[in-house]
């Protein structure tokens, strides 16, 4: 989880204290990150195990915790969560977009389709009672203005779908822009690359 934590911040995927990540222990105990603390700079006595509502014996768990543990309940699949605010990816949930996995062939299969969940108060209950009816069918989820979340059976696994909806994210974006510049439909360009670059007339 120290480690995790280091590659969020070292990819850019979090700044300050943003994120948070947990990891079901097994039985009703969790290895969470604390609250309030940077990740990329974590020690391994920072990390704290709290029971199913948030208890610990010191510290303070992240406000995410409702979050976290709803995702537990709701998939008994699910061992680790990684919570974040990657940039391209958090766009899209600010301008209230999903993100297409069948764009790119290596998402496709794994992530064919990122759902935007409902703008919700972080550190509340709404922030669950908006995402939980999405990770039933998806491993990640786009927070309406707000992140990503992305579940798995092992922290490097969660992790790895984080990372790949950011990427997913930064491409598909960067796809429009591209396509825009040509000013081109897809049918208008097979036309002109037909007729040797001339365009019939509109
Ligand atoms: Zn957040």
């Amino acid at each position: 989880m120290v480690e995790i934590g280091r590659r969020l911040e070292l990819k850019g995927l979090i700044v300050a204290a943003e994120g948070n990540l947990s990891v079901r222990l097994g039985g009703h105990a969790f290895l969470v990150t604390p609250a309030g603390v940077g990740k990329g700079a974590l020690r391994p006595r920072d990390l704290l195990v709290v029971d199913r509502a948030g208890r610990c014996a010191a510290g303070r768990p992240t406000s995410e915790w409702p979050l976290h543990r709803a995702l537990y309940d709701a998939r008994p699949d699910v061992g680790a969560v990684c919570h974040a605010h990657p940039p391209w990816a958090t766009a899209f949930s600010v301008a209230g977009r999903d993100l297409d996995g069948s764009l790119l062939t290596e998402t496709e299969a794994q992530l064919p389709r990122v759902p935007l969940a409902a703008r919700a108060q972080p550190g509340t209950e709404e922030v669950p009672a908006a995402v939980v009816p999405w990770i039933r069918g998806h491993d990640a989820v786009l927070l309406g203005s707000h992140g990503v979340v992305a579940v798995g059976p092992d922290l490097e696994t969660a992790f790895a779908r984080l990372e790949t909806v950011e990427r997913l994210a930064q491409v598909t974006l960067l796809a429009e822009v591209a396509a825009g510049r040509s000013g081109l439909c897809p049918a208008d360009l097979q036309a002109l690359l037909r007729s040797g670059g001339q365009l019939p007339d509109p």
